[in-house]
């Protein structure tokens, strides 16, 4: 206990400070521990009498003390508050949290103000923490954010294969054109059909399709590279965006694709399904209006694969 505090006043006021829910810690200019109520005690486990005087750098070891040093000390030079919120900082002491409701989590979520205590003298000999838990809105607020990206991801998704679905495969597309138009640089688009699919839902029956369509989002995936952009873009096409790729190098990739899938058997209920796609590859390099033009050539060469008998691939050339 300081000397400058008058110890009756100070525990007139600590019968108010014991009452309330949020944490109260005074230490003096030493970081040692003046002042420990009841949120801190019941939080902590720890009694006041054996934090007294105790730095507060070993009563919490995970306080990072360089960066709580500088925090004071900018509080005492300045004479204003400072705060941390747990966006920033989950938390200045660790406590388990208790809370029921979000019992989930381990640790107890805080803002925390740091508040300059003016003595008698006009100097400012403590420090006084404020520990507020915000666990709950804290852990609200991850989940609200958890969902919004779930529900973000979902729209983009096509549920069948989890390849982008064709909106936001568009959106992608326009978002690449003008990046590619901007930068001068290539980019190209493979799309390609499954040949004679409904011969295979014919057969084998629908979900034996779906299965098939699953199969080849498969091989799809295993071919592209992150920065790539695959799509399904109808029942059974599918389009992939290669950027800073041209025709040549696209279709190369294409047939690679295409030899993927062509060795590829898929079980069906003691069956075995084999079946070949025909592919179209356009790119950048030949002017144009419009990123729908890209899908429009892209689709004129697969067009081309089909009547060229199907299993192949096709580039566009104007
Ligand atoms: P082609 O070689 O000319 O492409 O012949 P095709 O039989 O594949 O031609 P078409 O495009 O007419 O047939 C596509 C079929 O795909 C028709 C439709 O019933 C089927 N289909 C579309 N979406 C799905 C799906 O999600 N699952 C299944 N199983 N079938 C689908
Ligand atoms: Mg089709
Ligand atoms: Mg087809």
């Amino acid at each position: 206990m300081s000397d400058n505090l008058d110890f009756n006043e100070f525990h007139r006021l600590l019968a108010i400070v014991q009452s309330i829910d949020v944490g109260v810690v005074l230490i003096d200019r030493e970081y040692r521990i003046q002042v420990w109520n009841t949120f801190m005690e019941n939080r902590s486990g720890r009694q006041p009498n054996e934090v007294h005087q105790q730095s507060i750098f070993s009563v919490f070891p995970e306080l990072e003390e360089n960066w709580f040093r500088h925090k004071v000390e900018s509080v005492v030079t300045l004479g204003t508050p400072a705060f941390t919120i747990w966006e920033q900082r989950p938390y200045l002491v660790r406590f388990k949290n208790y809370q029921p409701i979000t019992g989930q989590e381990e640790f107890m979520y805080q803002n925390t103000t740091i508040l300059p205590v003016l003595s008698t003298n006009s100097s400012i000999e403590h420090i006084c923490l404020i520990i507020y838990d915000v666990t709950e809105v804290a852990v609200n607020k991850q989940q609200l954010q958890g969902a919004n990206l779930q529900l973000k991801q979902l729209a983009r998704t096509d549920r069948l294969t989890g390849l982008n679905n064709r909106g936001y495969w568009e959106e992608c597309l326009a978002h690449e054109y003008a990046r590619h138009r901007r930068y001068q640089s290539n980019a190209a688009l493979v799309m390609f059909d499954i040949d004679h699919f409904k011969k295979v839902n014919d057969t084998y029956g629908h979900p034996a399709g779906d299965k098939v369509i699953q199969a080849v989002a498969e091989v799809i995936r295993e071919q592209v590279r992150d920065t790539d952009y695959a799509g399904r873009y109808g029942g059974e096409e599918f389009v992939i965006l290669l950027p800073d790729i041209d025709s040549a190098g696209a279709r190369v990739f294409a047939e690679r694709l295409r030899q993927g899938i062509a060795a590829l058997v898929v079980s069906h209920e003691e069956q075995r399904i084999s079946f070949t796609v025909s592919l179209g590859v356009a790119d950048l390099s030949l002017p144009m209006d419009e990123h729908k033009q890209l899908i429009e050539r892209a689709d004129q060469a697969l067009y081309a694969s089909k009547k060229g008998g199907r299993n192949q691939t096709n580039v566009y050339s104007g």
